[in-house]
């Protein structure tokens, strides 16, 4: 079997994911089904539909590509597994993106665990224009693909007002340097709103160039807009610096 390099995994507010790996079950339900961009298969009898998750996808998929004028040259693959905890990843390479998703299978059933959905699909299909290798910076661009996520959300109506600013602003389940981050992209998206959508678009055209091969030097964009002393901030939190240094040696975003 041919062997997909993981580019990125998504860790930081997704910790301690414990799958549930019974194989007792002889009725798991499962579903498939293909729309324009996605390959959809449910592997659990889920309560969130199947139809409900590919109209999301479909509808972020539209949205991205119209803010990055990127169109994605290949067709996405998504699964959906049960799991006593949620987790999400997205294995890229360039000829390709499978996506991962995990979560109980009646998980769904309330605010809280909707607004995870939501963002747990979303983000991982934002990784396809901003992921891949990167050489410094790595939770930067994690925590921008979590800010821009709840961004779409918000503007979609996914996520209250409220839900939005907790997010974002306050993101008080973040790491502190997801949130060293996103208050930076957070008063670049409210007081200077064209020049953050320049930034993220800039790392789009970065990302496709790149073709996911070789490591991604992202330096030159953030010194553009945050001036030369913007910092990388490294892990101080123990889990997730031991998480960082689990991943493959070529370091994925998380
Ligand atoms: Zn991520």
């Amino acid at each position: 079997m041919k062997k997909k390099k993981i580019m990125a995994i998504c860790l930081a507010s997704f910790l301690l994911l414990f799958l549930d790996c019974s194989t007792g079950k002889t009725d798991i339900l499962k579903t498939t089904i293909e729309t324009k961009r996605f390959i959809c298969h449910y592997n659990g009898n889920h309560k969130w539909p199947i139809r409900k998750t590919s109209d999301l996808l479909e509808h972020a998929y539209n949205y991205y590509k119209d803010l990055f004028q990127i169109r994605l040259p290949y067709k996405i693959t998504v699964k959906v597994s049960n799991a006593q905890s949620p987790a999400a990843t997205n294995h890229l390479s360039s000829d390709g993106s499978r996506i991962h998703i995990y979560f109980p299978e009646r998980f769904g059933t309330n605010e809280k665990e909707t607004t995870l959905i939501y963002h747990f699909f979303c983000h991982e299909l934002l990784h396809c224009w901003l992921g891949g290798n990167v050489v410094s910076h790595a939770i930067g661009i994690e925590a921008l693909v979590k800010f821009q996520t709840d961004i779409f959300l918000f503007e979609n109506s996914y996520i209250s007002k409220e839900q939005f600013q907790q997010a974002t602003i306050n993101g008080s389940t973040d790491p502190i340097e997801i949130r060293k981050y996103k208050n930076k992209y957070y008063d670049m998206y409210k007081n200077e709103n064209s020049r953050y959508i320049s930034f993220i678009k800039d790392l789009a055209d970065k990302f496709a160039r790149n073709k996911l091969k070789n490591n991604l030097d992202v330096l030159p964009v953030y010194k553009e807009y945050f001036g030369k002393e913007i910092e990388e901030y490294s892990p101080s939190n123990k889990s997730l610096s031991s998480k960082l240094e689990s991943l493959p040696k070529n370091r994925p975003t998380i």
